[in-house]
């Protein structure tokens, strides 16, 4: 047998093995923010490959608008971002720059998890001058498992928009999500108890989702303004004010620098909680599941 008849005979069996572990015909979704990865990975499974925009390390709301970003959107019949103008500072590039049609805004390609929760800290007045604050309030919605049920509900609808044929399998899938979850968030709401109404210093206005489902009480907030990095001066200032009132731990999410926080720490003798903030936030957070279990663990350990 010549190189010739077995690159013919090769060839189809790799195509096939490949086909088998991804379907050929699957959904190309680009994900802006690893927790609509995995929450699209819950409801679609294989029949989605999925192209993950940012890592749990990274402040999504800053994100180079990398070549291999635009050639992803180009290629996407999907896109599940946050929403909530969390990525106004590079999606639109990455959008002007792919030109897909298919997944730009308003298109049933675009999918903003925001738009079906509701959402806390909208502003009442809109002024640069107060730092990165949001017009459509806070986007990091994901600290709240009621928000991920609420947006499975809307997510599951539009892959079936998307991709009918599929309807479904993406109908059991979120039938089988919808029980798994239910039952996670009886066992988080036991084990959460404890944690109501302790009061807490946050890094970032990152928490105010996980504060309003677990009943935390914010005393202060490390940062100036949101966005802005904490001078030593301001640091003191909020050390003064944990004397009058004192809160039991600070509170920052894995991506956030912790030099501020670990300063505060020493000097308030209150523990910081690092939580993942998002799934790859830490070793245990390697699915939604394990990013609510690992939260609430690092929070009850600090709060010890
Ligand atoms: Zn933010």
């Amino acid at each position: 047998m010549n190189t010739t008849t077995l690159r013919f005979i090769a060839l189809p069996a790799l195509t096939l093995l490949s086909a088998l572990s991804t379907p050929a015909h699957a959904l190309k979704v680009f994900a802006c923010e690893p927790e609509w990865a995995a929450l699209t990975k819950e409801l679609a499974g294989d029949q989605a490959s999925i192209y993950t925009a940012t890592n749990a390390l990274q402040d999504p709301h800053q994100v180079q608008a990398k070549p291999s970003l635009i050639a992803a959107v180009r290629n996407a019949d999907l896109l599940v971002c946050t929403g909530a103008e969390l990525e106004i500072g590079w999606l639109p590039v990455l959008l002007r720059q792919a030109g897909n049609p298919a997944v730009q805004s308003g298109q049933p390609g675009q999918f903003n998890a925001a738009d079906y929760v509701k959402k806390l800290e909208v502003p009442t007045r809109l002024d640069r001058a107060d730092g990165d604050v949001h017009a459509s309030g806070n986007p990091h919605i994901q600290t709240d498992p009621r928000n991920i049920a609420a947006v499975a509900q809307a997510l599951s609808k539009r892959l079936t928009e998307v991709d009918a044929a599929h309807a479904s399998l993406y109908h059991n899938r979120l039938a089988d999500f919808n029980i798994r979850w239910a039952q996670a968030m009886q066992r988080w709401d036991k084990l959460a108890a404890p944690l109501k109404g302790m009061p807490i210093v946050v890094q970032h206005k990152g928490f105010p989702y996980l504060e309003n489902w677990l009943g935390l009480n914010e005393v202060i907030s490390l940062e100036p303004k949101p966005g802005v990095e904490p001078s030593s001066a301001y640091l003191s200032t909020v050390l003064t004010q944990l004397q009058k009132q004192p809160a039991k731990m600070i509170l920052r999410a894995a991506y956030n620098d912790g030099r501020g926080s670990q300063w505060l720490s020493e000097r308030a003798h209150i523990p910081v909680a690092v939580l993942p903030f998002t799934v790859g936030g830490s070793d245990k957070a390697q699915d939604l599941f394990g990013l609510f279990d690992d939260t609430l663990a690092q929070l009850l350990k600090a709060s010890k």
